[in-house]
């Protein structure tokens, strides 16, 4: 095997593959990145990296032949092209109500065949995922299966931005995946509006785990802290724990951020007249007549329910277009009118962050967009104004505020710091 694991190696590196897969976060302007936890990784052994190049490795001497999935394969394909016969391929699918896995196969997997001297199947290793291998033992005339899983190594990192020209561009200045501002948007999704609130000259700062397997980035894990600055007001969110296992983002004080209503009752990253896609101005704004905010967005984007509660009504109006109303706790009514399609019946419940419905122009609109008003005891409010002083949706207290405290302690510090640092380097560089 030390041989094979040589030869896979070298195959490993001439193919550069692998290697070339760079991880795009380290190509950015001012990268801080600090390693904190550092997790021991699984054994080289437990999962060696298959050569991820080409689509046939036939190495007749070792017994080992490796298949990557093409687009198009299917198991007999692949089985054929390792020199299999379709009665193997049965007889494997058939020892274990697990292997019908085997059925669905996707480009860029890679199997590894282990075969005996009469090129008959002795083991199957089924690379699922970067974490995930499924192994196939021949024993006797059947085959026993495992799964094998890797713990991906996390490493915490932290990216600041200064929000210039819009807040994605400004993530991929600071090396921050588009992935993870649409995170960001999530957890201070309670007290701002990415639709309407980003201004030029905001400042977010993030904390994050990237998950690693065998040195490679595999992908990002859960935001741990974060800090956005809106036009001088300062937000902060930090990951939470509790002891039944649910994770939370919570203020400094642990109020969670988690509110009764979303900011933004649409997907914000399709609002075209906002200041995150292009422009520095936001056209959408309380306009009197109607007493609502409008979100210019294109016909179908998903319309989200802004807080849980229940239809109370779903119709069609020659002013409103297709409209649904739905009615919150403390007699707060949200209307969402001018819609494409309605997605939801009177009477029906729905959850924060339900699609009911999508933007459209129908009714007495010029273009599509999405009117939404917010009522409470049947009074159009500003939604902007009136959800601050909305009863907070859940606090920590007890011990699990005081344990809440001692773990974002150290979190907080090094924000603080990450961000001096960063702005040390920026004016090292300006000057
Ligand atoms: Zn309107």
């Amino acid at each position: 095997m030390a041989v094979l694991g040589l030869l896979a190696g070298a195959v490993l590196v001439t193919a550069g593959l692998v290697r070339s897969n760079p991880v795009e976060a380290r190509r950015v302007a001012i990268p801080i990145e600090i390693e904190i936890l550092n997790q021991p990784g699984p054994s080289p052994a437990a999962m060696m990296a298959a050569p991820a190049a080409g689509t046939y490795h036939g190495l007749e001497s070792s017994k080992r032949v490796v298949v990557t999935v093409n687009r198009g394969d299917n198991m007999s394909l692949v089985f054929d092209r390792a020199g299999l016969s379709g009665a193997e391929l049965q007889s494997l699918l058939d020892s274990d109500k697990g292997a019908a896995a085997l059925r669905n196969i996707f480009p860029g997997q890679t199997l590894t065949f282990n075969v005996d001297e009469k090129h008959q199947l002795t083991e199957l290793r089924f690379a699922k995922s970067a974490l995930e291998t499924t192994v196939f033992t021949k024993e006797g005339s059947s085959f026993r299966m495992l799964s094998e899983m890797k713990e991906p190594e996390l490493r915490h990192t932290f990216r600041h931005a200064v929000v210039q020209s819009s807040l994605f561009n400004a993530g991929v200045q600071a090396g921050v995946s588009n992935q993870m501002i649409l995170e960001l948007a999530n957890v201070f999704g309670g007290v701002m509006d990415f639709a309407l609130d980003p201004r030029k000259g905001d400042t977010f700062s993030v904390l994050y785990e990237e998950r690693f397997v065998d040195g490679e980035k595999i992908g990002e894990g859960a935001v741990i802290a974060a800090e956005y600055t809106n036009e001088g007001r300062r937000y902060s969110a930090y990951r939470f724990v509790d002891e039944s296992g649910r994770s939370g983002y919570f203020s400094t004080d642990g109020v969670s951020m988690r509110k009764a209503f979303l900011r933004s009752p649409l997907d914000f990253t399709r609002v075209t007249s906002n200041f995150n896609m292009r422009r520095m101005h936001p056209i959408a704004r309380i306009i009197r007549p109607h007493r609502g905010v409008d979100y210019g967005a294109p016909t179908g984007t998903p319309v989200y329910s802004s807080g849980d509660g229940r239809v109370l009504e779903s119709g069609y109006g020659r002013g409103n277009g297709n409209y649904v109303y739905v009615q919150h706790d403390g007699q707060i009514t949200t209307r969402y009118l001018h819609l494409h399609k309605r997605l939801v019946k009177k009477g029906q419940r729905v959850e924060q962050g339900q699609t009911i419905g999508t933007v459209g122009a129908t009714g007495l609109a010029t273009g599509p967009h999405l009117h939404y008003e917010f009522l409470v005891s049947g009074v159009q409010k500003n939604p902007r104004s009136v959800l601050d002083n909305l009863p907070r949706a859940r606090s920590l207290s007890g011990k699990e505020l005081a344990r809440f405290r001692s773990g974002i302690a150290g979190f907080d510090a090094q924000l603080t710091t990450y961000t001096k640092a960063w702005e040390l380097a920026v004016a090292s560089n300006d000057g």
